[in-house]
């Protein structure tokens, strides 16, 4: 009894002295776990596949993959990136989304502590981590991504902290109407090129679609990374996308890529929204405070 006690007031010290300490560790797990699961879903959904059944399967030999061998990071290192039955190699990017995410919310939970916001920035993260992983490989946007995000925006935006049902809503349509403009120009101004852009595999029926550069799905994100993060920030985030972008694509034709090869554009808006969502405000004060000094 007295050990059980000693346990407990232990443990209430322990959970209330270095609180947040216990609480970022529980968020970085919780991350790791979430970066597991945004794995499944990057992989399953665009094929068209269940996410909830059936269990992990090696996809190279389609044996079960066993719980311990699916802890999150740890049993990449441990099995060292292969599978146990048939010796398949798993590409370390598993492991390493699952340590980003987990480091985006111990992240989140040291800046805005445990809340509602909490789970918001939770939502908001696995939604861009899912967008840079379907963006990269299948150059698909999910609609239950960015739609779906938009909603869920929206409904945080009316929580107690929220920014605000009326600042979501417009930035959003702000957002949308913004890339929709883009994708209408760049449309017309590269017109003159029929056939330029090489669609990616998968996506040859589609090769107009990659003619303007900005596609459905990054005019769906663009309003989705709005309704969460409200004008100034959103503003910051577009303009880190832009400028990452645009760095990339002129550091990959030096690099010597084809002109001709799209790059994804969701990415870097899923970075430019993460960016924001931790140092947004301080980069728009920073902006203002600058601008009005002059
Ligand atoms: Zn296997």
């Amino acid at each position: 009894m007295a050990i059980l006690l000693q346990t407990g007031i232990f443990l209430h010290e322990k959970i209330m002295y270095p609180e947040e300490t216990v609480l970022t560790v529980f968020a970085l797990f919780l991350g790791m776990i979430t970066g597991s699961f945004l794995n499944v879903v990057a992989w399953r959904i665009p094929r068209g596949e269940s996410i909830v059944y059936p269990r992990s399967r090696c996809t190279s030999c389609g044996v079960l993959i066993r719980w311990y061998d699916n802890i999150p990071i740890l049993s990449w290192f441990i099995l060292r990136g292969r599978c146990r039955n048939c010796g398949e190699h798993f590409s370390f990017r598993y492991a390493l989304v699952e340590l980003i995410t987990g480091l985006l919310l111990a992240g989140i939970m040291l800046k805005y502590g445990a809340g509602i916001l909490f789970i918001r920035d939770v939502v908001f993260l696995s939604l861009l981590v899912c967008v840079i992983l379907t963006d990269i490989d299948h150059w698909i946007i999910l609609d239950s991504v960015s739609i779906g995000g938009a909603v869920a925006g929206i409904v945080f935006s009316i929580l107690p902290g929220g920014i605000g049902i009326i600042r979501s809503v417009s930035t959003a349509a702000a957002a949308f109407l913004l890339f929709f403009l883009i994708r209408q120009l760049s449309k017309q101004i590269l017109k003159k090129k029929p056939g330029y852009a090489i669609a990616p595999e998968g996506h040859e029926d589609e090769t107009d679609e990659f003619q303007g550069g900005m596609g459905w799905g990054d005019i769906k994100l663009a309003a989705m990374i709005g309704a969460f993060l409200g004008p100034s920030a959103t503003v910051v985030a577009l303009f880190i996308a832009f400028l990452t972008g645009a760095l990339t694509g002129i550091a990959a034709m030096i690099a010597g890529r084809n002109r001709r090869i799209p790059i994804p554009f969701g990415p870097f808006l899923a970075l430019g929204a993460a960016v924001s969502l931790f140092i947004g405000q301080e980069i728009w004060s920073l902006y203002l405070t600058i601008g009005l000094s002059y």
